[in-house]
Parts: C-alpha cells; structure tokens; sequence
C-alpha cells in the first residue's frame, strides 16, 4: 500500500518546505501541485484515511488547514480543501490539500 508520508515524509527521506509543523501536524508546500499554491496538511501520526481519523487529531488537522485556508483566501481570494478516499486516494496516508488559483482565474 503506497504511503508517501511515511515512506518520504516523515521519515525525512524527501525535503519539503514546510509551512507550519507541530508535534502533532505537519503542513507543506506540494512537491507536484496541481493549483498554483499548494499546500498539504498531514497528520505525523499514522491514519490511513479521514474515515479513519480520531476527533482530536481531525481537530489539530482542520486547525491548520483553517489557517493556511485563510491566509490563501486573503491572498488569492479563495481555496479548495479537498481530501480522497478509497480509489480516489493516491496515498494511504490521511492528508488534506488545501490549494488556490491565481487571483483573477477562473477554474
Ligand atoms: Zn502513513
């Protein structure tokens, strides 16, 4: 089962530029984004999926997704948060992404 955030991640095997981190999350700039400001929430603590994620830690993720959610909604006038399950989700590792457009783009 493909777990990038613990294979690379969070056992440091790949550098990513963090945006916050804490002991519980960490929030990164994508290393392949799909908007043009990407960032990833992820839980340190192994969860395979949002379905699988205990009310404290959802709580300490969506903090952080609320933040950088804000901050690029002030800076490029709004944000996707977006999360996949089962086939939709790429690696088996619960994370959250929280992205914007250029201003002025329509998508
Ligand atoms: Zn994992």
């Amino acid at each position: 089962m493909s777990d990038w955030y613990c294979d690379e991640l969070l056992s440091g095997r790949t550098t990513v530029e963090k945006v916050f981190e804490d002991d519980g999350v960490v929030a990164f700039w994508h290393t392949r984004p799909y908007y043009a400001h990407h960032v990833v929430v992820t839980p340190r603590r192994h969860v395979d999926s949002l379905l699988d994620c205990d009310a404290g830690t959802l709580a300490s993720i969506f903090e952080v997704v609320r933040a950088v959610a804000g901050q690029l909604a002030a800076d490029y006038g709004g944000a996707h948060i977006v999360t996949n399950l089962g086939k939709y989700q790429e690696s088996k590792h619960f994370h959250v992404h929280v992205g914007a457009d250029d201003e002025g783009a329509t998508a």
